[in-house]
Parts: C-alpha cells; sequence; structure tokens
C-alpha cells in the first residue's frame, strides 16, 4: 500500500518529473520543472504545491515573526503601480489600471509563488504524450452572479458561458452510472464499504433513506437516522415568523440534529465534514441556516421540503479551472507570453513564462517575490521584497495590496490600528485538493461511480476531472485513457477546539505540517481499498501525485454563529480595504466574498479609488 512511485513511473514523458519522493520537499520544490522547449514551466511540477515549500517561509519569517529584515539592494526601476500579489484580483487591477490610466503605463506585479494565478492555478500531467490538466484551486465561474463590471471582462477576455456550459458533461462526481456514492473506509468504521445510489449532502433523490442498512455503523445510529429522515413535520410551528429565522441563524446545525433530529455523536458525526469544499469549515461550525442552503438535511423537520432543482449548479468551467482566467488576464498584459490565444485555446497554449519580467513590456510579473513590507511616502509607495534569499527595495507611484487581507499589518505596519484590527479579523478558510493522474477510469466505471464522498477520510470527497472539453482540451467523460482523480475538501483541526479562528490556525498548521510522503499515503491507501475490488493497482496505476496546499483558502465569508452583523460601513472588509495614501486594497478578501467575480469586483474598485485626490 505505501509502495512508493518510482522513478520508472515518475519518467513518463518531459513534462512530468518530480514527485518529490525519495528527494526532500525543497528540493523538489527548488526543482526547475522544464516545459518541452527547456524553459521554466511551473505548472507542471508535482509533488507539493498551492502553498508550495520556499512560497511562505520568508513572509512567516519576517513579516510574521519579526526577524529583523535583511538589508535591502535599492533597485533602479521606476514604476507608475506596484501590485502585490498576482492571482486573479492583481492581474484584473493591473487590466483596470492600463484601461484608466494608459497602456503603457509601467506596473510590476510581485508575488510569492513560482507561478501565477493565486489559487488559480492549473495542475499538468503528461502521459503518453498527452496533456492531461486538473484544477490546482479556484475551480469555477459563478456567472449568474456577474456583475456588470465582471461580465464586461469576461466578454474582453472572449469568454462565452453559453459555450463552455456547451461543452462540459462534468458534475463533481455525481455522473456516474448508480449515481452518487458514499464511500466508508475500514480504518474508520471497520470495513470497505461502498454505497451507491445515494449523497449524505444532495437532491431528494439521493436520500441516504433506502440505502441505511448498508451503512457500516451501529443498529442505534441507524435507527435514529432512519427516524430523522423519515419524519415530516415542522418542529418550529410554536415559532413566530421573527422567532423562527432567529433560532435557523443562531442555533448550530449540529445542536439542531441533536436536539431537534435525535441524532447521537456517531450519526452527526456522518455529516462532519460535509461541508471541507463547499465552505472549507466543519459542519459544526455552521448555523442551521447554512448547512441547510448547502444542502444538508433536515429540511423535513421545519416543514420545507428539498426540490430537486436546487441541485443543478451550472457552472462555466475550464479543465484547469480559473487559471485559464489567469492565463488570459496574463496574456493580455503581455502578449508575447502567448501571441494569439484566445479563449478557445487558452487551455492548450503552452506559456513562455521567460516574458514574464521583462523590462521591455510595460507590465511585468516578477514571481517567488515575496513582499515584506510596503510604506506610504509623500507622493510614492517604497517597498521591500525577498527574492532568492536577498532584499530588494524599490519605489513607485501606487500600490495595490491584492494580496490576502491577514497578510497585509505585517507588511504595512504604518497603518492605523484600527485597519490593521480589521485585516487581521480576516483569517481565511484553508482548502486541500490533491490530484492524482490515474493510469484509466476503468475502475470507476466498473463500479459506477465518478465520484464519493468520504466521510471517514482527510479528504473529504473525490471524482474524476473529466467532461470538460472548454478551451481547446479534450478528455470526454467516457475517455479510457490516464484521468486526473481530484480528492478534495480541508482539513479537520484536533477535536476540542472551541475558539472558530483557533480552529482555522490549527487546521492550517496541520496542512503545513503534514509531508508529502503522508499525503500521498493517504491517496494511496483510499484508491486502492476503494477501487481494489474493480481491479485497480495503486503500485500500478498511479501515475502521478500533485497536493495542492492552500492554508489561506477561501476568503472569510461571514459566519451566523461567529460574526457580528455590522451596520454597514463598519464590516472588517470594508475597513480593512480602506485607502491609505498612496496605497488601496483588492482580493476577494476586500468583499469579504470567495469569488473569482468578487476578486475582479475589488481590483475595479481599488484602481478606481486612484481617482480620488490622494490623502497625502
Ligand atoms: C481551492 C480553492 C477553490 C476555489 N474555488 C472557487 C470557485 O470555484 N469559484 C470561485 O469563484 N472562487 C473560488 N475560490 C476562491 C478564490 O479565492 C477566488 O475565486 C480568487 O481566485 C481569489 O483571487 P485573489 O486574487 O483575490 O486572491 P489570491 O488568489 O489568494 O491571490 C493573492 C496572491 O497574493 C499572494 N501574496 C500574499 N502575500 C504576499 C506577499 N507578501 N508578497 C507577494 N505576494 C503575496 C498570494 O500568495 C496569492 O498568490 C477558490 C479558492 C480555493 C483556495
Amino acid at each position: 500500500m505505501t509502495t512508493k512511485i518510482t522513478r520508472r513511473d515518475l519518467l513518463q514523458d518531459a513534462g512530468l518529473i518530480s514527485l518529490g519522493l525519495g528527494i526532500t520537499p525543497s528540493a523538489a520544490a527548488a526543482a526547475t520543472t522544464l516545459g518541452a522547449d527547456h524553459k521554466p514551466y511551473p505548472p507542471t511540477r508535482t509533488g507539493l504545491r498551492g502553498s508550495h515549500p520556499g512560497s511562505f517561509e520568508g513572509a512567516h519569517a519576517y513579516a510574521r515573526d519579526g526577524l529583523p529584515h535583511p538589508k535591502p539592494q535599492s533597485l533602479d526601476e521606476s514604476f507608475d503601480l506596484v501590485i502585490v500579489g498576482a492571482g486573479i484580483s492583481g492581474l484584473a487591477a493591473a487590466y483596470y489600471y492600463q484601461k484608466r490610466f494608459g497602456p503603457d503605463r509601467k506596473i510590476l506585479i510581485l508575488d510569492n509563488h513560482d507561478d501565477f494565478g493565486g489559487h488559480a492555478k492549473r495542475n499538468e500531467f503528461h502521459q503518453g504524450g498527452r496533456l492531461q490538466l486538473a484544477i490546482g484551486g479556484t475551480h469555477n465561474l459563478e456567472y449568474w452572479q456577474f456583475s456588470e463590471t465582471v461580465s464586461a471582462l469576461m466578454q474582453t477576455l472572449g469568454i462565452n458561458i453559453p459555450k463552455l456550459r456547451q461543452q462540459t458533461d462534468f458534475n463533481y462526481g455525481r455522473n456516474g452510472a448508480k449515481g452518487q456514492a458514499i464511500w466508508f473506509d475500514a480504518e474508520t468504521y471497520g470495513v470497505n464499504q461502498l454505497v451507491t445510489g445515494c449523497s449524505l449532502k444532495g437532491p431528494p433523490s439521493t436520500s441516504p433513506l433506502p440505502y441505511l442498512d448498508q451503512f457500516p455503523i451501529s443498529t442505534t445510529a441507524k435507527t435514529q437516522l432512519r427516524a430523522f429522515y423519515q419524519r415530516q413535520t415542522d418542529v418550529l410551528a410554536d415559532l413566530s415568523s421573527a422567532e423562527r429565522g432567529d433560532y435557523l441563524h443562531t442555533t448550530g446545525y449540529f445542536d439542531f440534529l441533536e436536539s431537534k433530529g435525535g441524532l447521537g455523536t456517531e450519526a452527526r458525526q456522518l455529516f462532519k465534514t460535509a461541508c471541507h469544499g463547499s465552505w472549507g469549515l466543519e459542519t459544526e461550525c455552521l448555523s442551521v441556516a447554512e448547512a441547510l442552503d448547502d444542502g444538508l438535511p433536515g429540511l423535513n423537520l421545519i416543514g420545507e421540503a428539498a426540490a430537486e432543482s436546487d441541485w443543478d449548479y451550472p457552472v462555466g468551467i475550464f479543465p484547469d479551472g480559473n487559471a485559464s482566467i489567469a492565463r488570459l488576464l496574463v496574456q493580455r498584459l503581455i502578449p508575447s507570453i502567448a501571441p494569439g490565444v484566445t479563449a478557445d485555446t487558452i487551455a492548450t497554449t503552452d506559456f513562455d513564462y521567460s516574458q514574464l519580467d521583462r523590462p521591455q513590456n510595460a507590465v511585468q510579473i516578477r514571481l517567488q517575490s515575496t513582499v515584506i513590507n510596503v510604506e506610504h511616502q509623500e507622493g510614492a509607495v517604497r517597498l521591500t521584497y525577498l527574492f532568492g534569499g536577498k532584499a530588494f527595495a524599490l519605489t513607485a507611484k501606487r500600490c495595490v495590496m491584492a494580496c490576502y487581507h491577514s497578510v497585509i499589518p505585517y507588511i504595512c505596519p504604518t497603518l492605523p490600528a484600527a485597519q490593521k484590527a480589521a485585516q487581521r479579523y480576516q483569517v481565511k478558510y484553508p482548502l486541500l485538493l490533491t490530484n492524482v493522474l490515474i493510469r484509466s477510469r476503468a475502475p470507476f466505471t466498473q463500479l459506477g461511480i465518478d465520484g464519493a464522498a468520504c466521510p471517514g477520510r482527510l479528504h473529504s470527497a473525490l471524482f474524476l476531472m473529466n467532461g470538460v472539453e472548454t478551451g481547446g482540451y479534450a478528455q470526454a467523460s467516457d475517455d479510457p485513457g490516464p484521468v486526473p482523480v481530484t480528492f478534495w475538501g480541508s482539513l479537520s483541526p484536533p477535536d476540542g477546539i472551541e475558539n472558530f479562528w483557533d480552529k482555522l490556525r490549527a487546521s492550517r498548521t496541520r496542512m503545513l505540517n503534514l509531508t508529502l510522503e503522508d499525503y500521498e499515503r493517504e491517496v494511496r491507501s483510499v484508491l486502492q481499498d476503494l477501487l481494489g475490488p474493480a481491479g485497480f493497482s495503486a503500485k500500478r496505476d498511479i501515475l502521478a501525485i500533485t497536493v495542492n496546499r492552500w492554508p489561506h483558502g477561501y476568503s472569510h465569508e461571514y459566519l451566523d454563529l461567529w460574526d457580528e452583523d455590522w451596520p454597514k460601513g463598519e464590516a472588517p472588509h470594508e475597513i480593512a480595504r480602506q485607502r491609505f495614501g498612496n496605497i488601496t486594497f483588492a482580493n476577494a478578501d476586500a468583499g469579504a466574498s470567495a469569488y473569482t467575480h468578487t476578486a475582479i469586483e475589488e481590483a475595479a474598485r481599488a484602481v478606481a479609488e486612484f481617482d480620488a485626490p490622494s490623502l497625502d
């Protein structure tokens, strides 16, 4: 089970080089993966990605832990605008700045990662001469929530949502011939058991009620669950409409399951990690209203019924997720990186990373550059960043902070205390996305599934990543060849932590402390035990593993149980994003909403704020 991937397995193609086994994670991170033309090409790197080794240690040591800054070398470069963070918000800010102030304005974008896109990253695998794409972070476009600003940018980038929809036959593991599935593992439940046709969180047609006998749990827990699913009542019937709303928003979902649903600890635990992917949180952190809204069961106890159509989630998606949006933005800013690319070819077009940081271009993107200090000065902004273990300083006229907000107080110590407190408040929700390339989807097909919830495991769900034939990519859902399996979720903090923020920090620490071998052992063991009965061999059939850790994941969206209902203008994100001299603040955090469209809107706002007279 724990057999490691051999060099032979790895030597499939030039693109798939380092899984990091047999070499230390830092050596794996340092290894430069080369594209077909021998230029550095980060999307093909495997092993620990997302917050990869080398991307966060500088910020932790110098910014967070207060290590004295090394003396910076002053650079003789001058920019109109420096942007901290090459995520979608930072890239969009560069686009809006050029649009507003002219295409010749010199812009530098700094990011601590070895690839651009922030959360919107792609994982590439190359097997048998074929490109296999997987999502490394940000998944999809919730286009029905787009504002005019966002729709206009999508149009500029040539993104046609109806066409994306037409080219997509993918439903997050819900398309298996036997429907959805729950996989109970022997380590947690004493026996490996796949139950098909039902889900823990889904439309009425997937209710687990007819399948409870197959669940490897105690008779008591089964009896409780049966009664819970069967009951049709309104336990809040005595309450006024206001009291009802109050109850649903101030009561924890797990308390509701216990007190109104009659579920004991064992039965409740089934739902413990069910919201890891959608929220990045333990289900116990959600109110009744939030959990029901996320599709968890219980509407039948408050006199309501779930509708099948609530589960139609018709997103726009590329095979590498919103990395395609980041790539389209970068190409617009630096056309020579991929001349002539369009939204119809974006997923399969090579990007020439050597074009990213060239002084002759109006926009330069400098990777592996961690900003550790930003100071507003008279008519300018002075920045210090780390690159290759050395510190460099430069001056620009203006700065957009498009990084996540909780790091900003450490980088901009001269901000007003209230603004820094508001930024510190915005702790993000951790997410984990591990892509495993397997030799064939055949074992999934044989079992009649294309994904499963895994309530006992580190990742709470997994699904096959195929059927997204957008951006010029072709990988049909019945393609018999190699295919990525995406393990999706967050990481539970240790039990017994009460404080919500402490839970998030503990989960984040755990995510960074687990080694590549830990993650590898986990996904090998799950795939072997789940698919083994259908002829799968982890030793033979796993071709590559890429673990995308996002300890600073979803933006802190306000929660019923933990956040106040602030008056307009007084919420932490509204205080955190206030302009400070020549510095403005973007990022999805600035909208307290973990979406790509928010990241874009906040970029537009942050740039528009430069229209107002400078505060200095
Ligand atoms: C796994 C995952 C799945 C998601 N799925 C979806 C989805 O399906 N749909 C959706 O709309 N949204 C999704 N999101 C939310 C996602 O956060 C946003 O959509 C969007 O990508 C955020 O962009 P951003 O530019 O605001 O932030 P980020 O992508 O976080 O970019 C900020 C960048 O700043 C960098 N930075 C931080 N500190 C420094 C420093 N000191 N110096 C230099 N650089 C720094 C960061 O490392 C990062 O690269 C998902 C997020 C994650 C993590």
